[in-house]
């Protein structure tokens, strides 16, 4: 658990550094902390490090973590696959998902928003890679889904989210990364008010930031390695 402060001060570090360096403002890129698989303490040790956002993967798991940790002013942030059968409880215990890609999803996410909560925060997922197995929209089908996204009620369209395909080289990893901020720059022309650019990871959040990204999604860094494999 002390390794938890010490990952986050670092992960933070890095995080205020890439941002710098891209001539972007410190404080201009948030970190959402990947919590799926780890225990409430761990949850809890880096909120006491200062930790306020978290994502996760698995509902089931999620809303356990949610019960167990109700005595904390958390911000959680649905970030896995969404099938249909769990928006209920998405819509129920989650402030964003990040990872919409198709119109039902949305449409049940607003019908099932319960009103006495905010907004719900959504990001578009675009499948920027092109990988056929991977989730997300493409991006010739982006534009029409955030249109219909846009005018759904007790949603908030806030932006795109992407998983591009592992890279190596830096200079790599930022490509894919170049064509989310343009496909970000070419809706909000359209006038979407978007302002979130969910895109980043361990391995690869420098050149996310360097292109543009607002929300850094960190689990392994601050955490640790997983115990078993990851969808
Ligand atoms: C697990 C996961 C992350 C965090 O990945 P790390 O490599 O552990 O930083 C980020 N985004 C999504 C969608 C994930 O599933």
């Amino acid at each position: 658990m002390t390794a938890i402060l010490s990952n986050l001060q670092a992960t933070r570090g890095a995080v205020q550094a890439a941002a710098l360096a891209a001539g972007r403002a410190a404080d201009s890129v948030m970190l959402l902390a990947v919590s799926k698989t780890f225990p409430a303490e761990a949850v809890r040790a880096a909120y006491a490090a200062g930790q306020t956002a978290f994502g996760e993967n698995y509902v089931q798991e999620a809303v356990q973590k949610i019960a167990e940790l109700r005595d904390l002013p958390l911000e959680w942030h649905f970030i896995g696959p969404i099938q249909s059968n769990k928006t209920r409880e998405i819509a129920g215990h989650f402030a964003w998902v990040h990872g919409v890609d198709r119109l039902k999803i949305a449409e049940r996410l607003a019908a099932q928003r319960p009103p006495h909560l905010p907004l719900l925060n959504i990001c578009l997922q675009v499948n920027i890679s092109g990988e056929e197995t991977k989730s997300g929209i493409m991006p010739e089908e982006l534009m029409a889904l955030a249109q219909q996204v846009a005018a759904l009620p007790n949603l908030r369209l806030r932006g795109l989210m992407a998983i591009p395909a592992p890279q190596d080289d830096p200079a790599e990893q930022r490509k894919p990364f170049a064509r989310m901020r343009t496909l970000f720059d070419e809706l909000n022309a359209q006038g979407l008010r978007l302002d979130t650019l969910s895109m980043g990871m361990s391995h690869d959040f420098p050149a996310a930031i360097a292109e543009g990204a607002t929300i850094v999604r960190i689990g392994t860094a601050i955490f640790g390695s997983r115990s078993f494999p990851q969808p």
